[in-house]
């Protein structure tokens, strides 16, 4: 997918411009009044102040007409095309043919022309047949329009286009497919945070799609809706990347002050938004640029004075955010220049779109291994012991009830080993707490390695263990038993000079069909009362007098 992004920028990089261009040749109109269409036609060629169509479009932005002539074209034809530099898209220009446009009858058909490309380049095909003569371009907005008109040969057009639309694709398709993965993470994970950075990928690529006019030739959108979307989405796409840097930054607990600040200036700039949709003037679209540029330099600011204080969130913030930020009030800034945009940044800057989703994609990913791994932790703490790393208490009785339950079932036996350390307490007494620590973990691993898979070996508490024999009978238990304690004197713990040796007594009881965890648990305890009372290191079976009174059913 990214390859493909790749590819097709190389594309875009070499596309277009194999033969010739054509030439443009502009005319202003002489004053800014308002001219009708008829009074432009009528206007003597010399009253045309000539512009310089590479010249920063400065001269022209002040006239409100343009008189355009193509000559030069490939045989097919022209293209020209008004590429606009500015983050807000106003009504910018339409395209007037001149008046011998003529149908096979050699009737007039209209004058005004349906402009194509999108709302970014509204662009307009000139027939090789009316290359020459004069297109009038009427800007419609009261604020100076910025950008270049640029003239194509109609191949080499069709060639840049394909390779900026192909472009444009593997870039949205990138977005949407990374977005969606996003948001499902954040939907799983339930993070906000992450929802506010999916709502502004979704924003981003409605701004695109609206921008580039890729789908226009599907779905025709009244002009007016257009711009309205183009504004909306453009707005709601900044205020979501200023609230996603706010909440993933935590300015409100870092920087209280800059964060509200930066709430209020997402307000101002949706107000802003709201009131270019009825009227684009320049003083309010440049307002609109530079809270544009005010808003993304307060996070970049607060992003890198918490780097500098090492805070982990910053680090990834500035890997993903810094190229978007960057980008993107460097594009804000030719907007607010004369200066055309250079043909570099366009594609940077989606490139730029892209790897913040990818970083965040990245995020995300960690966020969902991090919790994992803290769930893993938490639920390992709640059932396993932290010492001897033995099932604990609580598992042990969640195993030996579905043990008691499975072995009801089968009809097979279940025995139960209860091993309490000897004279325990002289060995903290003699060597230490730690000492002992070390037996308990040793006693825990010498015995595991003995146990069958099916086996469970837990630590009841203390130096007082248990072990669970599914499947064996009494009697099979005690030479168990027996075999543990062998292995336990077999291996005593070295540490060091010292060599403790362990002896445990140890109780057996089988499961009786009367039984619960707490009964047989109890019959095993009570067997090991009687070891200790008979010398200690030993295994001693429950008894008939350990049973329960017998019910007379
Ligand atoms: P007996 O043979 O009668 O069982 O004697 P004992 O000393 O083993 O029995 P007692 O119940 O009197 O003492 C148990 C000792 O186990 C007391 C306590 O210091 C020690 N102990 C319990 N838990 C731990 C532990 O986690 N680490 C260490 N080092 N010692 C523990
Ligand atoms: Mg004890
Ligand atoms: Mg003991």
């Amino acid at each position: 997918m990214l390859g493909r992004v790749l590819l097709s920028l190389v594309l875009l990089m070499v596309a277009g411009r194999a033969y010739a261009a054509p030439e443009l040749t502009i005319g202003c109109s002489p004053t800014s009044a308002q001219f009708t269409l008829e009074q432009v036609r009528a206007l003597p060629t010399e009253a045309w102040k000539t512009v310089d169509p590479n010249a920063p479009f400065v001269d022209l932005a002040k006239a409100e007409w343009c008189r355009l002539q193509v000559s030069g074209a490939d045989t097919l034809g022209a293209v020209v095309r008004f590429k606009v530099s500015s983050a807000l898209i106003a009504p910018v220009a339409t395209f007037y043919w001149p008046d011998v446009l003529r149908d096979d009858q050699g009737t007039q058909v209209g004058v005004e022309t349906r402009s194509f490309g999108g709302a970014r380049h509204p662009s307009v095909l000139v027939e090789a047949r009316h290359t020459g003569q004069p297109i009038y371009l009427r800007f419609l907005t009261r604020s100076s329009p910025r950008g270049v008109l640029e003239a194509w040969g109609v191949s080499d057009f069709t060639a840049r286009v394909r390779a900026e639309q192909s472009f444009e694709m593997a870039v949205m398709a990138s977005m949407a497919v990374l977005g969606l993965m996003a948001s499902l993470f954040a939907y799983q994970l339930g993070r906000r945070v992450l929802i506010y950075l999916c709502l502004w990928v979704i924003s981003v690529i409605v701004l695109r799609v609206l921008e580039s006019g890729l789908f226009t030739t599907w779905v025709s959108i009244e002009e007016d809706a257009r711009r309205l979307l183009n504004t909306l989405s453009l707005t709601v796409a900044i205020a979501f990347s200023v609230v996603f840097s706010d909440r993933y930054l935590k300015l409100g607990d870092h920087f209280p002050r800059i964060s509200r600040l930066l709430m209020a200036l997402v307000l101002v700039l949706i107000g802003v938004g709201l009131l270019t949709v009825g009227q684009v003037t320049t003083h309010l679209r440049e307002l609109y640029n530079a809270l544009i540029i005010l808003q993304f330099m307060l996070v970049g600011i607060c992003a890198l004075v918490l780097f500098h204080r090492g805070d982990e969130m910053a680090r990834f913030f500035i890997l993903g955010w810094s190229p978007v930020l960057v980008m993107s009030v460097v594009r804000t800034l030719f907007f607010l220049t004369p200066a055309p945009l250079p043909v570099w940044l366009e594609p940077l800057w989606q490139v730029t779109l892209l790897f913040a989703v990818f970083v965040l994609l990245l995020v995300t990913a960690r966020a969902t291994r991090d919790a994992e791994r803290e769930m893993h932790v938490v639920r390992r703490a709640a059932s396993h012991d932290a010492l001897t790393g033995l099932a604990n208490r609580a598992s042990l009785f969640e195993a030996l009830k579905s043990g008691m339950a499975k072995a009801r079932t089968t009809r097979a036996p279940l025995s139960l080993l209860f091993l309490d350390l000897d004279h325990f307490k002289h060995v903290n007494d003699e060597h230490g707490h730690d000492v002992g620590d070390h037996c308990l973990r040793h006693f825990a691993a010498t015995l595991q390695s003995r146990l069958r898979a099916d086996d469970m070996l837990a630590r009841l508490g203390g130096e007082e263990f248990v072990v669970l024999l599914p499947g064996v009978p009494l009697e099979h238990a005690r030479k168990v038993s027996d075999d543990l304690r062998n292995v336990l004197s077999e291996h005593p713990l070295i540490l060091g000079d010292l060599t403790c040796r362990m002896t445990v007594s140890v109780g057996v009881a089988a499961l009786r069909d009367e039984d619960d965890a707490e009964s047989l648990l109890k019959r095993a305890d009570a067997a090991v009362y009687r070891a200790k009372a008979h010398g200690r290191d030993r295994t001693v079976l429950e008894t008939v007098f350990d049973a329960p009174a017998l019910s007379l059913r």
